[in-house]
């Protein structure tokens, strides 16, 4: 294993240096496809477009194990200056996707050396994250239509935790997610006469009033629930017109499902009384929805369990993450678990401009994957 590590740090490097955003990930599923094929994989395959699926299977019957790492880059402008550092403006892996990617791609070469002996293991390289695309397309796959699946496990490395740290929480781990856009169209006027015009900016000044009164941002509470306005914008700079068009735009999450559902409607209700009263028009669209990752017991239990033969320190987390997290919908439909991966307390957070992946942990991340695959498979 030793002897790979820097083959893994190369690879993690050409993909930090070559990053591609959500849905456009066509030489890195290249890259993965070429990689993949030099390994002992029965099957490597294309799927939705830039994600790549290699299956290695046993010859006896068995279970089925999926593992997925996700590949997309944030359009970022990284603000590095090592070697590696992005080439593509404005585009960079500031998640660590690289590194999720080098693991995966990790455990392909450890299943080739060390075949497993029974069932089925899936290596799913996942495109779109970042928009909550992804998991969603895959899924829908013909791929996935004709596999039983028993159990699906991803990580994602944790600036903030201590280096190779392993972070567990039974149940919700990552929030539910769902963004909304509100288009607001009047009537521009004079603006001496906004009178004669709709202007807009009343209603989106008492929409973002409304959304901010229902946040209950304490983590602790099964009823967390934040509404965050990300953008807004009204008429132009022209100091002579009254404003005839506005937007606004919100990102809702919650960890109770049910509850985020009601917000929503609640909220388009009161978005759709003041346009009516402020006589808008207004277009509501509801766009990048992550289901909440939710990680079984038994799951669960088996990662600390060989997290801790391997000698890693486990963590368990009182509250989930608010960040969304595409594969919820892996763990919706089947059981299964994702974890964290510590990635030291020094390492600038996830979507910042200077992130980068630690090298220190890909060996972490093989090693928890491939003993898993050990307790099932072997
Ligand atoms: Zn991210
Ligand atoms: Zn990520």
């Amino acid at each position: 294993m030793l002897k790979q590590i820097d083959e893994l740090i190369r690879i993690r490097k050409y993909l930090h240096t070559n990053p591609e955003l959500s849905g456009q990930e066509f030489r890195t599923a290249e890259y993965i496809y070429n990689n993949l094929k030099k390994t002992k994989a029965n099957e490597v395959l294309k799927i939705s477009n830039t994600g790549v699926v290699a299956v290695f299977e046993s010859e006896k019957a068995g279970e089925t194990t999926l593992f997925r790492a996700d590949i997309d880059a944030l359009p970022i402008q990284e603000e590095n200056n090592f070697e590696y550092r992005s080439v593509i403006a404005n585009v960079s892996h500031k998640c660590g996707h690289d590194g999720h990617t080098t693991i995966l791609l990790g455990v392909a070469q450890n299943l080739s050396e060390n075949p497993i002996s029974r069932g089925k293991v899936i290596l799913l390289f996942q495109p779109a994250e970042e928009n909550g695309e992804g998991a969603k397309s895959a899924l829908a796959h013909s791929f996935f239509k004709r596999l039983v699946v028993n159990q699906v496990f991803a990580l994602h490395n944790l600036p903030g935790f201590p280096l190779k740290e392993i972070v567990i929480k039974e149940g919700v781990f990552t929030a539910n997610v769902i963004s909304l856009t509100v288009k607001l169209t009047g009537k521009t006027a004079h603006a001496a006469e906004p009178e004669m015009g709709q202007n807009p900016s009343v209603a989106i000044a008492k929409i973002i009033l409304e959304a901010n009164r229902h946040v209950n941002n304490k983590s602790i509470d099964p009823a967390f629930f934040v509404i965050t306005a990300v953008h807004s914008h009204i008429g132009e700079e022209g100091y002579g017109v009254s404003a005839g068009l506005g937007e606004v735009h919100f990102t809702m999450r919650a960890w109770d499902k049910k509850l985020l559902s009601r917000k929503c409607k609640g909220f388009e209700k009161y978005i759709n009384e003041v346009c009516s009263a402020e006589e808008l028009e207004v277009a509501i669209s509801w766009t990048q929805e992550f289901n909440s990752s939710s990680n079984s017991k038994k799951a669960i239990e088996l990662i600390s369990k060989v997290a801790e033969r391997s000698n890693l320190s486990v963590s368990k987390l009182e509250t989930p993450f608010k960040w969304g997290e595409d594969f919820g919908l892996f763990t919706h439909k089947y059981d299964g678990a994702m974890f964290g991966l510590g990635a030291g307390e020094e390492t600038p957070a996830l979507h910042t401009t200077d992130y980068d992946f630690p090298d220190e942990i890909i060996l972490t991340g093989i090693e928890i994957f491939s003993q898993i695959i050990k307790e099932i498979h072997e």
